[in-house]
């Protein structure tokens, strides 16, 4: 049972709740202004009573605003992040992790790249890619080994975001991968020969997201193949942690017989409603198991990030100055300082 938290006050709407600023300092070599987005916000409703229209538009304002000016501040990893956004429980927001972080640092100057390799193409919907079926993507990748050059396409509405799509075609795949050579790390090669390409064309990527499909199947471990830390969602809600050691089995697995390099980099807590208890203790629970590993940005529930994918947007353009929008910033600044800090 689920019991209910009185709400701050001036808070009853789950839209209207702030989110906690970044942890960590910034590195030194980082151009930062004096307030993140999310701050501004804070002091702003802490100033008026956020319930009024006027005082919502003006957060909102205040918050895109803020948004635009520390646009092209977060800090370059030392060499690409590949990281695997991967949860065999459904619906816990991989995919909407992984478009909106992304998004939030391609907007930031990071040249990025998402691989959706989950054959409900969630991710290319979000992000307004062609992935009907045939469409090159994923799939032929996978199976006929097309070079990842070229099945790459750039976002539309974030320039420095790439994707390569997928298809309803890859669901064949985990089928056609077991008679395949190399099955397991099929993807890995070809993501390290495209990005050492593009490296060597001086246009290296900062960033690269696996998304997943929910099972740890064939194109799960492929990813797990091909990517050094993982990005973990959990859903803030009973059963999230049922699961949760299967797949630190799977990820120690694959640790042990194919991909050494591979870590649990982040989890981020995901749809955290702070009015009930229960999203509270699911939220110290994995605080107490995982420590600093927890982006310390949870991602509120909210209804403008759920609408966005219908746009075929992510919330970062289609509600700049939403909380959700903030949230996902932060957690994205937060894992440039953390890649900083670790590596
Ligand atoms: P699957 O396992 O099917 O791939 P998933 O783990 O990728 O799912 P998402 O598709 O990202 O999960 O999210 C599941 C649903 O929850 C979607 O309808 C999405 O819009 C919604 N959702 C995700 N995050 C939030 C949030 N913070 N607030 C409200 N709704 C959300
Ligand atoms: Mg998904």
């Amino acid at each position: 049972m689920i019991d209910e938290l009185e709400p701050p006050a001036g808070r009853a709407d789950p839209e209207t709740e702030q989110m906690p600023g970044p942890a960590e300092e910034p590195p030194e070599n980082v151009t930062t202004t004096p307030l993140t987005a999310a701050q501004v916000v804070a002091q702003t409703s802490a100033a008026v009573d956020a319930s009024t229209p006027l005082s919502h538009a003006t957060e909102h304002t205040l918050a895109v605003a803020e948004q635009r000016t520390v646009r092209k501040n977060l800090p370059r990893p030392a060499s690409t992040r590949v990281m695997v956004v991967a949860n065999q429980k459904g619906g816990v927001g991989k995919t909407t992790t992984a478009v909106n972080v992304a998004a939030a640092l391609a907007q930031h100057g990071l040249k990025v790249l998402i691989v959706d390799l989950d054959p409900q193409g969630n991710a290319s919907t979000a992000l307004s890619i062609e992935h009907t079926e045939g469409t090159p993507g994923a799939y032929n990748v996978l199976v006929e080994s097309t070079p990842m050059a070229d099945v790459v396409v750039e976002c539309p509405q974030v320039p420095g975001l790439y994707v390569v799509p997928a298809t309803i075609d890859l669901a064949g795949a985990e089928i056609e991968l077991v008679s395949l050579v190399a099955r397991e790390t099929r993807l890995r090669k070809s993501l390290d020969a495209y990005l050492t390409a593009e490296e060597a064309a001086d246009a290296r990527y900062d960033y690269v997201f696996i998304d997943c499909p929910p099972s740890l199947g064939l194109l799960t471990v492929n990813a797990l193949a091909a990517g050094r830390e993982m990005l973990i969602p959990i859903q803030c809600e009973y059963y999230a942690l049922e699961g949760l050691s299967q797949l630190l089995r799977t990820i120690q697995q694959i640790k042990e017989h194919l991909n050494p390099a591979l870590g649990v980099g982040a989890i981020i807590l995901t749809m955290f409603d702070a009015r009930t208890r229960l999203a509270a203790g699911v939220a110290d629970e994995v605080r107490s198991h995982f420590g600093e590993q927890v982006l310390a940005s949870a991602i509120p529930r909210s209804v403008r990030i759920s609408e966005a994918p219908s746009y075929g947007q992510t919330v970062l353009t289609y509600d700049p100055g939403s909380v959700g929008a903030l949230a996902y910033l932060e957690a994205a600044a937060e894992l440039t300082y953390q890649g900083g800090k670790s590596r």
